[in-house]
């Protein structure tokens, strides 16, 4: 099942999709994260619903990033294929490290999230490198804490995409920790839906970016370092996930900044993220007022 949520007649709602068009929930199943939280049952009433529910097309429908409620920071993922570790070794300026034995853990903002086909916010002076990162991101969908790798995919709701768009020289700037570099406001595309577990085998997804239509990233979500299981065991040692946590799994080789000569994003880029199975997002970045009336200087000069 591919569940999603729509902006209808100024209301969000939720949706399934069904061949191309969306049947329309009725409001009483609640948004995405009760779903989520109610478990087989949540599933179960949303596919009793689906039948008697009416249809809009999904082109042109106004799609909404498919969860919007957060209980804790977006949980992320760092250097989880090898060939996107590799590529930034000697790029790193003083934060040169050896490749990890344990997957890297880091987080993003909430309020950095937008709906798949929303404009990215761009601001020049908050950063001179902008740069982009296709990733998968899982759903989970029953709590749990220090899950074992063989009951880890009893813990997965679903899975969706996200860009993990990011500003090196932030990422840089803040003492090794890369918060405020992958936690700018309007930034991180989510969506288009979330496609259920039971749906998908991950082993045959591929997953890719492109930017104004040039393919820069492409990898398949075997080759992740750690495998999604893996992930979800480690993050949850001693930890506690919740139902409704967002986790990304990591971007895989081609980011701007490792390219020789580097390529950031800049102002009326196109950026598609898109994996098989998981659909596609694309998000354009459109100039924001993110500065204010800030004096910190970091990009191009206020
Ligand atoms: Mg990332």
């Amino acid at each position: 099942m591919q569940i999603l949520r729509l902006s209808l007649d100024g209301a969000p709602r939720l949706g399934v999709v069904e061949d191309a068009m969306i049947a329309v929930l009725p409001p009483y199943l609640g948004d995405m994260v009760d779903v989520i939280r109610a478990g087989a049952d949540g599933l179960a009433a949303v596919a009793a619903a689906v039948p008697g529910a009416p249809r809009v097309p999904l082109a042109g429908a106004a799609l909404l990033a498919p969860i919007d409620r957060f209980g804790r920071d977006i949980l992320c993922t760092g250097w989880n294929y090898w060939a996107h570790f590799d590529e930034s070794v000697g790029k790193r300026g003083d934060q040169e490290v050896a490749r990890p034995t344990a997957p890297v853990f880091f987080t993003k903002a909430p309020h950095a999230v937008i709906g798949p086909l929303d404009p990215i916010a761009y601001d020049a002076r908050i950063s001179a490198k902008w740069d982009y990162e296709a990733e998968i991101a899982v759903i989970i969908g029953k709590r749990g804490r220090s899950i074992r790798v063989d009951d880890a995919a009893n813990h997965i709701f679903g899975y969706t995409l996200a860009n993990d768009v990011s500003q090196r020289d932030l990422q840089r700037r803040h003492g090794g920790q890369w918060l405020k570099g992958k936690s700018i406001d309007g930034t991180m595309p989510l969506g288009p839906y979330i496609v259920t577990a039971d749906a998908i085998d991950l082993s045959s997804v591929r997953l890719a970016c492109l930017v104004n239509g040039v393919e820069m990233q492409s990898a398949m979500a075997s080759q992740m370092a750690f495998t999604v299981a893996e992930l979800i065991a480690e993050l949850s040692f001693g930890m506690t996930l919740e139902p409704g946590d967002v986790i990304l799994t990591g971007t895989p080789a081609g980011i701007g900044s490792a390219r020789e000569p580097p390529v950031f994003l800049q102002e009326g880029d196109v950026v598609t993220t898109r994996a098989t199975g998981l659909g596609a997002m694309s998000n354009m970045l459109i100039a924001a007022d993110l500065y204010g009336a800030s004096t910190v200087v970091i990009g191009a000069p206020a």
